[in-house]
Formats: structure tokens, sequence, C-alpha cells
């Protein structure tokens, strides 16, 4: 039911919107933002519409790299790939910066199968950092309906020789107000991360959830990092697919004991490094300040990385790019932080931040695209209250791709850029129609044929608008 809520109001946020310039165009106040700013703006604004790149970028990294997760050979591969793009592209500087992965992990194999009282074969990923099973796992199923369910019972050896089975259905949630789901995923991403360590403090053998997304594909959603605490029992701990949850949940109906074998191969390796890669637009008159545009470079393992974050990397180049494209270099600097291991924790941010804490006065506003090329509806900004005017007028330069403008002042970047939010530096935030992103994340079914082009372009096209504004005035966004 809730599925179709969420279908009906992703339909209607897709419609197409025409912005042919001038018909639809409402006049920037020109003591705000300069009348030659704006018509260069509304000029770079069409140019994107009509260009391909951001898609041809996901493409590239798609064909070329594949999955990356932090810590595989993709990652090497991608942190090469991201180099290049940037020079080809045009970027004035490209550089690396470390990352240190404290230890690296092989997913191996993940097969699982209902023993009794039906036999079946289901389907099953490893989540993230899992230990692997040691052969085969067979005990029976414990159903929790949520995390808190399983909180509920109290710690000691109450779950002793049974595998924990938390069935929390995302898709059964009402979205949130933004449409995105990101409440029911973020209840869903609980279990996800902690919830081994508490099934584990619980006497469980092995923890399985429904996988976090709203499709009805047959196969998992993987997801999460290294969560396991120091001092309780790591067990392992893996995804089914939606389908075979329910299927579960129709046996434990019947009040039979429902017994899973389960086998994971999943191993750990030792530590690695990867890098964060910066590609830099440099400001022909404030060099030494800018502003950010951020996606993250690694992806889960089983699809190709596509929408989560191919989508973010294509966009996030290709709003830089266009903007280098112009007859002059904007005033201050834009950069584009593509930043390692933000799947298993935000690595990339948290050395980003490390090495960057002493000038942090230097990012003057940012933004990050992780939900995949669905095209914006809605502006937020997070920028001191004078400069509140400033974004209304840089709305309407967007308002003719579909953008409403939300003047609660108050967002901050996504994803590993919130962390840079955190310290201080303004935001803009682009809210997106999700195209179906919680049903592909984290799947094999995270493909290029997931994106779709014109919102791509759409999307791209509202990031340049904006950031070329941003980068070619001079306005400090904290004031
Ligand atoms: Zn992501």
């Amino acid at each position: 039911m809730n599925l179709k809520t969420l279908a009906a109001l992703l339909a209607l946020a897709s419609t197409p919107v025409i912005a042919q310039g001038d018909a639809n165009e409402n006049p920037v106040d020109p003591s705000i933002i300069p009348a030659d700013i704006a018509a260069k703006a509304v000029a770079l604004r069409a140019r994107a519409l009509s260009d391909n790149l951001s898609v041809d970028i996901v493409e590239s990294v798609t064909t070329e790299v594949g999955p990356r997760r932090m810590g595989t050979v993709g990652d090497q591969r991608v942190i090469a790939w991201a180099q290049a793009k940037f020079k080809e592209l045009g970027f004035d500087r490209v550089w690396t910066e470390p990352v240190e992965l404290d230890r690296g992990w092989i997913r191996g194999e993940a097969t699982a199968e209902i023993v009794e009282p039906y036999p079946h074969n289901v389907v099953m990923t490893a989540l993230g950092y899992s230990v692997g099973t040691n052969g085969d796992l067979t005990a029976e199923v414990v159903e929790f309906p949520s995390y808190d369910d399983l909180l509920a019972v109290p710690e000691g050896d109450r779950l002793k020789g049974k595998i924990a089975f938390i069935s929390y259905s995302m898709a059964d949630y009402e979205p949130p107000e933004d449409g995105a789901g990101r409440g029911a995923y973020g209840e869903g991403t609980r279990a996800r991360g902690k919830g081994r360590v508490e099934a584990a403090k619980r006497g469980a053998e092995a923890l399985v959830i429904r996988s976090v997304g709203i499709d009805d594909n047959r196969n998992g959603h993987t997801g999460s990092g290294y969560n396991y605490e120091e001092g309780v029992r790591m067990i392992p701990t893996a995804a089914i697919s939606a389908p075979d949850a329910i299927l579960i949940q129709n046996m434990l109906r019947r009040g039979k004991p429902v017994v899973l074998k389960m086998n994971l191969t999943s191993e750990y390796t030792g530590p690695q490094m990867s890098a964060n890669i910066i590609g830099e637009i440099t400001g022909r008159v404030d060099p030494d300040r800018f502003v950010l545009l951020g996606a993250h470079v690694d992806s889960w393992d089983e699809g190709t990385g596509a929408l989560d974050d191919g989508a973010g990397i294509g966009s996030m180049m290709a709003t830089a790019a266009f903007i280098g494209q112009m007859e002059q270099r904007p005033r201050r600097s834009i950069r584009v932080i593509l930043f390692s291991g933000e799947e298993i924790g935000f690595y990339g941010v948290y050395a980003y931040m490390k090495e960057h804490a002493g000038n942090i006065d230097n990012h003057l506003l940012g933004a990050e695209v992780d939900t995949g090329g669905g095209r914006a509806n809605t502006l937020k900004s997070g920028v001191g209250p004078n400069s509140l005017a400033v974004v209304r007028e840089m709305h309407k330069l967007v308002a003719p791709l579909g953008i409403e403008f939300n003047d609660g002042n108050d967002a901050q970047a996504q994803s590993d850029m919130s962390e840079v939010s955190k310290a201080g530096m303004p935001a803009l935030h682009l809210r997106q129609n999700l195209n179906g992103y919680f049903k592909y994340h984290h799947t094999p079914n995270d493909t290029f044929d997931k994106i779709i082009p014109e919102d791509m372009r759409y999307l791209t096209a509202a990031y340049a608008t904006l950031f070329y504004v941003a980068a070619e005035m001079d306005i400090d966004f904290r004031k």
C-alpha cells in the first residue's frame, strides 16, 4: 500500500518541466545579483541542459571502473580514473589526499536455505564487514518486527542457539515529509549497523535482517562498515531479499520452528591505503577561497555504483567543468571533492577534516549529491541570515527547472559533506526526486541503465547555475 503512495508521489514529482528561458524567467533583482552575472547564469543553465556530460561521466565510471568499495582493486582503479577524468575535463589543479583504511574485507559467497518446515533456497547477501560462518550455520529463526523489539530482549543468553531475524520493512512505512523515505531508511540502517552487536549481546548465533530498501526484487541490499564492538562476540550478519523475508514470515505464522542454514565465506584483510580525489577550477580573483561540490567515489561491490554515487560524481564533476568552460574563471575557486570510503563509515571526509580543520573558513559554500541522479525539486539553504536574500534571488535562476524554494534556511550539505557543514561551512541543498533510488542502491541492480539522462541534465543545470553565481559573487555566505 505504502509502495503505491510513494510511487504516486514520485510519478507526480517527475512531471516534466520545460525550461525555455525567458518566457518562464522571473527577473532577478540586479541590486542583489548583477544583471551580467544573472545573464551568464541563465546561459550556463541552458548549456548544461543540452549537454550530456554528467551522464557520460557516470557511463565512464560504471563501465571503466565498476564496483569500487574502499580497499578493493576497484578503489585503486577509480582513484586513477578520477584524476584522469578531472584532467581531461580541463580542471586547473588535480590532486589526491591519502585516506587510511584500518582493515579490508573480502565479501566471499553468501548462500542460505530454509531447511524446516518447508525447504526453500533463499537469497541473502553479507552485510559489510560481516565475519564468515566458518562452514554451515544452521539454527532456528526468531523474528523481531523492529530493531527496538530486539533491544527489548534483556542482554544475556536468551537468543543462544538462534538466528535473530529483524523483519522491519522500510517499504511499509509512510515516507517522511520530503518523500525521500529517509526516515524509514534511517530506521532500517540502525539494525544494519549495530544490530550485529545487539544480537550478539543477547546470545544470538547470527543476525539476519530484511533488506533495507523498497523493492520486491529477489536480491539482498548490502550496507554497513565495521560495526563490531570491542569485547562483544563477532557474529555473522546478512540481509535477506524482501521476498524471502516475507517467505520466512509466512512460515513463522504457521507456528512451526523455522530453521535456516546459512554460509558466508567473508573474511578480513589487512590495512589498505585509499585517497580522496580533488579537482579545482582555480578562481581568477580569490583562488584560495572556494565553493565545494562533493560526492563519494566508493560504491558497494555488487552493482556498478551508478545511482550511489556515480550520479553524484557525474553531476558534480560536470557542474564544475561547465563553469570551467566559460570565457573566464569565476572569482573564487570551485573544488570538486570525491570522498573515499563513505559507504563503510565516512573514512574520506574524516581524513579530509583532519587535514583541513585549520582552514574551514576558506570553505565558502558546499553541497553534495548522494541520492541518485533524479532532478531537483526543492532548494534549501543553510547560510547566514543576510545571505538568505541572495539565495532567494539565486533560486529565481533555477525556478524554471521546476525547483521550489524552502526558506527554512537550516539545510546542511548531504552525506560526507555534512561533516564540513557541522564545522561551519554554509550549504545549499537540492532535494531530488528519488527515481527508484531505494529500490536499487546497495544491490546488484545499481547499474547505469537506471540513470535517466534528462533528469541528470536538469540536476546538473541546477547545480551549475547556483554554484556559478556563488563562485562569481563576492559574498560571505556565513553572514
Ligand atoms: Zn551513497
